[in-house]
């Protein structure tokens, strides 16, 4: 499988945090810091603060996505964003299937799949997240639960359309935790997504999907990880609510 094919991508997910102003505020100070990455760099901010993180990006490097988006165009879905509205405000990313989601919000594979659906429908690329919780791998099964997630996300999705999917592959006991998979444990199983892609959809198109790893990545663990040769990019939560962290992130991906 070859890495230079790849373009890698650092994303960060602010989670429910930032006021406008710190939309503002930290988008500046990331420009400057950034502007000369060889990766690609998406900001995913909270849907109130999107149209403010697009005008703070304005003229650089820095791409801003969404965390969630819903299967619908419109309807009776209360409290939910469409994929089609966050296109129309000029977002072209968007966090599908995090696994806060399927712990808090009853998120499963299946509106996991109809989402990315949605999200490719409307032009978006999506970041599918997959990942085990601690038990499943204390039970040896994070092959097929990875390989489960990823079948049943991308069930519907033609070749073409996997150019607009980054995977993510985050183990849930490492998101947020401060433990971090080891880049073995990792780059195996960002490999073994890629054989179930390399399955589905021939070795070319697999050779080509980006796949991050996410969990606890941080400016010192972030070069090793980096360096496994199916580890493209990174989905990063805590460290990227810091301009600094968040581009030393970056400048180990570049
Ligand atoms: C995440 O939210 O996707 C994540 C990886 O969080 P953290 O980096 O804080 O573990």
């Amino acid at each position: 499988m070859n890495k230079e094919l790849r373009k890698a991508v650092i994303a960060g997910n602010w989670k429910m945090n930032n006021t406008r102003p710190d939309t503002t505020g930290l988008i500046g100070r990331l420009k400057p810091l950034v502007a000369g990455a060889a990766c690609d760099v998406i900001a995913c901010v909270p849907h109130t603060n999107l149209e403010t993180a697009l005008k703070a990006a304005q003229g650089s490097n820095v791409k801003i996505g969404a965390q969630n988006c819903h299967w619908a165009n419109s309807g009776a879905f209360t409290g939910e964003i469409s994929a089609g509205m966050l296109a129309e405000l000029g977002v072209r990313y968007v966090i599908i299937g995090h696994s806060e989601r399927r712990q808090y919000f009853g998120e499963t594979d299946v509106t996991v799949n109809q989402r990315v659906r949605a999200a490719l429908d409307a032009g978006l690329t999506a970041i599918l997240c997959v990942g085990e919780l601690l038990e499943q791998r204390e039970q040896e099964i994070t092959g097929e639960i990875c390989a489960m997630q990823t079948k049943i996300a991308l069930s519907g999705v033609s070749k073409q359309e996997l150019a607009r999917i980054i995977i993510a592959y985050e183990p849930v006991w490492a998101i947020g935790t401060g433990k971090t998979a080891t880049a073995q444990q990792a780059g195996e199983v960002c490999g073994l997504i890629r054989n179930v892609v390399a399955n589905l959809y021939g070795k070319a198109a697999a050779d080509a999907l980006t796949i991050q790893y996410g969990g606890s990545m941080n400016p010192s663990n972030a070069a090793e990880l980096l360096a496994m040769p199916d580890i493209d990019g990174g989905l990063i939560g805590g460290a990227s609510l810091k301009a600094e962290d968040f581009a030393a992130i970056i400048k180990a991906a570049s």
